[in-house]
């Protein structure tokens, strides 16, 4: 491909479009940063930092408010789903194609407020990074958090993930863990010489169908827990008793948790067992409190609903910054091969956020329709 370019003039569901249009499978995102830094950096207003693919660019207005609003630049596989597509339905227009929904309209909307907003009421850092969608290794925002914590600093964020076009706030946390079991082999012609390995994981999956859910009310959100086998192995051939079977357990648990006091209550869950942690990612609270973050709220509406799934949200918590997903789009349709957004989500998002960082003197309750 060569040098793409987009149009900041554009309106957003047009520059949505420019966006799907230039591929961006993760690990593969130089076009795309490139054509967004290029949009960038001729603005007077921003000092824009490249770090790889991940751009981003700050106003420096010493506001005493400053807010982090991102979306991350790639997608996942291609499906023979680009160029994207517009369509009218009797219900509005709809985008499709790959990366529409996940998450090139909420992209679309941090480049028109960037590049127009050049006297915001709070300063903003715009952040439009690398590998999202792979192995956290790759993530563009942990390595600006590693190599740049400068650069996160805010009293708030705002993820531009699908959700929408509404707030939803922290996420819960993950672990994922091995519960095994042990026995002993023999010849399945003379069973009772062994002892199976694969019948002692009966009453672990007899204890998981009989957990019930914690469901946690924080800041007026309630969550909700999973504990559930996710893999089961074990076997050694069709004629021996089997001295292993390892069942892989997800738990998915409240921000109320940390990972340590998720894990002890996984380890007590299944006391007797030899019990393994695999990996495992922090929830985050959704820290509503906050001035920013109660204005931002009120600003759109004033409803939240909590997010169940894990998002980058938790990157910021873990720098003590409240964060919340708000973007165009059902997170529902997000990596499927048809998905696509509503243009509406797209212009309302747009607007909103303008509304909130506009001119202190226009309230957007008068607004609201
Ligand atoms: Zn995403």
């Amino acid at each position: 491909m060569s040098h793409p370019r987009l149009d900041l003039d554009a309106d957003v569901v047009t520059l949505t479009a420019q966006l799907v249009d230039i591929a961006s499978v993760s690990l593969d995102e130089k076009a795309i940063a490139d054509a967004v830094e290029a949009a960038l950096s001729p603005l007077p207003h921003l000092t824009v930092t490249r770090r790889g693919h991940t751009v981003v660019a700050r106003t420096d207005l010493g506001r005493a408010e400053r807010v982090v609003i991102a979306g991350h630049l790639d997608t996942v596989p291609l499906n023979d789903n680009l160029p994207h597509r517009r369509e009218q339905t009797p219900d509005g227009e709809l985008l499709h194609g790959l990366g529409t929904c996940d998450m090139k309209g909420g992209d679309a909307v941090i480049l028109k407020l960037a590049a127009e907003l050049a006297e915001p009421n709070r300063d903003v850092t715009f952040i439009l990074y690398e590998a999202e969608e792979i192995e956290a290794e790759h993530n563009g925002l942990r390595k600006l958090s590693l190599s740049d914590p400068d650069l996160l600093a805010a009293d708030f964020a705002i993820l531009m993930e699908p959700s929408n076009a509404a707030v939803e706030a922290g996420c819960q946390g993950t672990l994922r863990l091995e519960v095994r079991t042990h026995g002993e082999r023999a010849h399945s012609a003379r069973s009772w010489r062994g002892v199976n390995a694969i019948h002692a994981a009966g009453d672990v999956l007899a204890r998981l169908a009989a957990y019930e859910a914690r469901r946690p009310v924080i800041d007026g959100l309630e969550y909700h827990e999973g504990l559930n086998a996710v893999f089961i192995a074990g076997g050694v051939a069709g004629n021996v008793v089997p001295d292993a079977c390892v069942v892989t357990v997800n738990h998915r648990f409240a921000p109320d948790r940390t990972e340590a006091e998720a894990e002890a209550f996984v380890r007590e869950f299944f006391a007797g067992y030899d019990v393994e942690l695999v990996d495992s990612a922090p929830g985050a609270l959704p820290g509503l409190g906050v001035p920013a973050a109660a204005a931002f709220v009120e600003a759109v509406g004033g409803r939240v609903a909590p997010k169940f799934g894990w998002t980058d949200v938790a990157r910021f918590s873990a720098l003590g910054i409240p964060a919340v997903n708000f973007g165009p789009g059902d997170p529902m349709y997000a990596h499927k091969q048809d998905e696509f957004v509503p243009a509406a989500d797209i212009v309302r998002c747009e607007q909103q956020l303008r509304s909130w960082l506009g001119a202190p003197a226009t309230p957007y309750d008068e607004e609201r329709p």
